[in-house]
């Protein structure tokens, strides 16, 4: 780079939306701080993006840079079914692919042209090709950093982790607030996915070649943990990575990566429902939902005699996942309160002022994106990180409410309705929509000029400034 050029960055994401969506929120920070961002992933988001018109904006090359390579798999090759397969083709073949993308691109744009790579924790392979093409590399970590120390707490001493067989077991991590067994990520855990428990070992150790590793939430969300992790394994918290519009800033770079369809036509909808009446449901882009959770949902609802609105997202292309179907006659009987959608702008529909609260699986965007439009919780964790997060809630935040279930995993209606109940006029649903706004609050601050983040923000910014020196 030549002085007067801008300094560029290079971002890589997994082609999931939970991923994608926070890459591409801090791509759009660095490049209104004079950055310009290359931003890789795979083929499977291009073949997305370019099937939504939801997608576009003004895209301006100059400023962002797309570029896809294969994972190794076709196109309709069900990866959310097959998730070993994908993993390891996307580990052995897929890197193989990105590695050449990059020495492409060195090849066009010259050596040292990046200034940075920043890595989705799901590649943490990318951190090694980051190392092989000499460019400094900093981890995005996209879930809680709570869920950070935990992990680290899982590498460095494993014996906490032993013996953990009853749910309701209390563990002490140095750091963090006490957790039962149940609350643990999955991966922690004898049941866990060996596939996880792989990425998150590779993780750990690609981890220390990383100059910088950088949170998605805010620090007065996570501030004592942030602060016990700062002498050890310093985390900056850059975030909330959310659309700039739920921030009250303007939205210049008006590009989505969405992977599927949102339909705007439920913003019409909530236009004719009064002030804080709306029930807004989704459980992410990621999870299937059984039919009996589905069931009890409806039940839940039909009872409650609120009005919502439910995401259920249908099944991939040429996947054979089965989609729970709605009750017979459910959406007839509800279609006065009620309405269900495959896909919506969740972050337009937490700030659209008829919704009263969310529940939610819990993942980590979604609990960023509501707190930001100060929305309370209604928390309906699964797996992964999703439990940790729900503990969160209910134990730090306090602006919402989990569900309580079976060893099924399964809520039942009543625990459905008494949850809905207690969120939206129960004796503490003001004391929980005061605590939302307060952080929705925080959270703004966070990003304005001289905020915790920003600065953070700026500070890499003029870490990146010294290296080239
Ligand atoms: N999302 C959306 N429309 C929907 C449902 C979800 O735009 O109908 C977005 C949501 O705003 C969030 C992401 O999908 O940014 C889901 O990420 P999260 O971490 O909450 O869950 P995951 O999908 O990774 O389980």
């Amino acid at each position: 780079m030549t002085s007067g050029e801008k300094m560029n960055v290079l971002m890589v994401s997994t082609a999931l939306q939970g991923h994608i969506n926070p890459i591409l929120k801090l791509a759009k920070r660095f490049i209104q701080k004079g950055l310009h961002v290359t931003l890789i992933t795979t083929e499977i988001v291009r073949d997305r993006m370019l099937n939504y018109t939801n997608n576009y904006g003004t895209i301006n090359q100059q400023e962002i840079q797309f570029e896809f390579f294969s994972d190794g798999l076709t196109l309709d090759f069900d990866r959310n079914k097959d998730k070993d397969k994908f993993v390891s083709t996307l580990r052995t073949i897929g890197s193989k692919n990105m590695s050449k993308l990059i020495e492409n691109l060195i090849r066009i744009n010259g050596h040292k042209f990046y200034s940075c790579m920043i890595v989705d924790p799901l590649l943490p392979w990318a951190i090694d090709i980051a190392i092989d093409h000499n460019i400094p590399s900093a981890l995005l970590w996209i879930q809680p950093c709570a869920l950070y120390l935990i992990s680290y707490h899982y590498h460095n001493n494993i014996d906490l982790f032993n013996d953990l067989e009853d749910p309701n077991e209390i563990v002490q991590l140095p750091g963090l607030p006490l957790l039962e067994v149940k609350d643990l990520p999955s991966y922690t855990l004898s049941y866990g996915a060996p596939r996880t428990k792989q990425v998150m070992m590779e993780l750990y150790h690609a981890a220390k070649n990383t100059k910088w590793v950088f949170a998605t939430s805010n620090y007065d969300l996570e501030k004592e943990i942030i602060d016990y992790m700062a002498s050890g394994i310093p985390i900056y918290p850059i975030g909330p990575l959310v659309s700039q519009f739920m921030l009250g800033e303007n939205e210049t770079i008006g590009i989505n990566m969405n992977m599927w369809e949102a339909e705007d036509s439920c913003i019409g909808w909530l236009d004719n429902k009064s002030c804080s009446s709306v029930i807004y449901i989704s459980f992410g882009s990621v999870i299937v939902l059984s039919q009996e959770q589905v069931n009890n949902i409806a039940m839940a609802l039909k009872n409650s005699e609120k009005s919502f609105l439910w995401v259920i997202k249908p099944a991939e292309i040429g996947s054979e996942d089965e989609v729970p179907e709605l009750p017979q006659g459910f959406l007839e009987e509800t279609k006065e309160k009620g309405l269900v959608v495959k896909w919506c702008n969740q972050e337009k529909v937490l700030m659209h002022h008829a919704v009263a609260c969310f529940m939610t699986h819990c993942g980590w965007n979604s609990l960023l994106e509501t707190i930001v439009a100060g929305v309370p919780v209604i928390g309906y964790p699964k797996w992964g990180d999703q439990p940790t997060n729900a503990k969160v809630i209910l134990k730090k935040f306090q602006n919402g409410v989990v569900m309580n279930f079976g060893e099924d995993g399964v809520a039942s209606v009543e625990e459905i309705m008494r949850s809905i109940k207690e969120v939206m006029e129960g004796s503490s649903a003001e004391e929980m929509k005061k605590r939302a706004l307060e952080m929705k609050e925080e959270a703004r601050k966070a990003l304005e000029e001289g905020g915790s983040s920003n600065k953070n923000i700026d500070q890499f910014i003029n870490d990146l400034k010294n290296l080239e020196h």
